[in-house]
């Protein structure tokens, strides 16, 4: 075998379990994807005409590191009125390369070698592998269906040990869509602040919350100092592929992750931070719009799936469902795989966010109804085709 050049750290990271089927998906004719997490929308025209503008008045030069401050006040003035936290604009809140790098950039600035960091699955795919290259160890905690995907704190508190640094919690969260209540929240916070730990509290999905407005951690008594708050506008305002997103928090970890940010990135793109500051200014109506239009989409799918005997509990948020495939007797890998190849829908096994999504299923409801209409009808033909028992 010839000479590896790859680092020890990167040799053992995994692809993505969601690109696996997203990549079969895009080779095959006439497939249904409910595959990816990303909208269906294309971004409000009016946040694409701000940026169109600002680079025709000769906006394209690098911004200050942090973010335009402009767009800095804006996300201020937003979260203030949005979660009741204020943010200094000027040493507390830091534009970014998507939530994803502002991921990445706050486990790299709290992380020591070693350290342990919590994580709730089934989660995001991302946490574990950024924990990881952030020189830090996951330590997982399993949400379960029994109590509809929220992690406990008495979990939480479990798998505390001596090295646990901080937490990741998603709400609404990616891939189960439950929301976390403020009395949950609350709860957990307990468990924080006796442990002393940082909580990364990814917030991408709040504005998505249908039963009323998500809470966020910043916002519980006593847990703005613990708090870094990661979001973006990728989600809300069907912005992913103009990759920017912000994190928030105390002034000494802000400025440490902007020194990183720095020196890595220099600054979010220029035209994309303009886009984003439409979007926080005139943007309401359509996140509205878009917001209605997810629920009917989530009403008519967990419907559907119950009704084909895939339990499927009501999500609060997001635009995912997370029904059970156990009654079918396959593993969630099989499942994901037959569907693919018999009925042409793609969905990503639930094992991808980790062992306690094993059993389970993740369909994105980001498409429109005529085509959820339609996955439905091969799923449910699949189902009964399919059942093992
Ligand atoms: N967090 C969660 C929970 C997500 O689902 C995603 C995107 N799938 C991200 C972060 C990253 O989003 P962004 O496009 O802002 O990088």
């Amino acid at each position: 075998m010839s000479k590896s050049y790859l680092a020890e750290h990167v040799k053992g990271l995994q692809p993505s379990g969601i690109r696996k089927f997203f990549d079969l998906a895009s080779k095959m004719d006439n497939v249904i994807s409910l595959g990816v997490g990303e909208p269906d929308f294309v971004t409000p025209w009016n946040v694409i005409e701000a940026s169109y503008h600002s680079l025709e008045q000769g906006y394209t030069a690098y911004t200050a590191n942090a973010g335009l401050l402009e767009l800095r006040e804006e996300i201020s003035k937003y979260l203030e009125e949005t979660f009741s936290v204020s943010y200094n604009p000027e040493d507390q809140i830091l534009v970014t390369v998507g939530a994803s790098q502002a991921i990445d950039v706050a486990l790299r600035t709290i992380v020591n070698r070693g350290d342990e960091v919590i994580v709730v699955e089934p989660c995001f795919v991302s946490y574990g592998p950024a924990i990881e290259l952030a020189g830090g160890v996951p330590v997982s905690v399993s949400a379960t269906a029994e109590n509809e995907f929220k992690v406990t704190p008495q979990q939480i508190e479990s798998a505390i040990t001596p090295k646990t640094k901080a937490i990741v919690i998603c709400s609404p969260n990616n891939p189960t869509g439950a929301v976390l209540s403020k009395e949950e929240l609350t709860a957990i916070a307990t468990v924080v602040e006796k442990h002393d730990l940082v909580v990364l509290s990814d917030e991408i999905y709040a504005e998505l919350a249908y039963d009323g407005p998500a809470t966020s951690f910043a916002s519980i008594e006593g847990m703005k100092e613990h708090t870094i708050v990661l979001s973006g506008f990728s989600k809300s305002f069907a912005m992913t592929g103009w990759r920017l997103g912000f994190a928030t928090g105390p002034t000494e970890i802000m400025q440490a992750m902007t020194k990183i940010h720095q020196y890595t990135i220099m600054c979010a793109p220029t035209m994309a931070q303009h886009g984003a500051l439409e979007a926080l200014r005139n943007g309401n109506d359509s996140v509205r719009e878009m917001k209605t239009s997810y629920q009917q989409r989530r009403n008519f799918v967990v419907k559907a799936l119950n009704e084909m005997g895939l339990s499927c509990h009501l999500p609060g948020g997001a635009f995912y469902v997370f029904p059970s495939i156990k009654a079918t007797g396959y593993s969630s890998e099989e499942f994901a795989q037959k569907l693919l190849e018999e009925e042409r829908v793609a969905v990503v096994p639930g094992h991808v966010f980790g062992e306690s999504g094993e059993g389970y299923i993740r369909c994105s409801y980001a498409t429109s109804i005529k085509q959820l209409d339609e996955a439905m009808k091969r799923i449910s033909r699949f189902v009964k085709q399919n059942s093992k028992v």
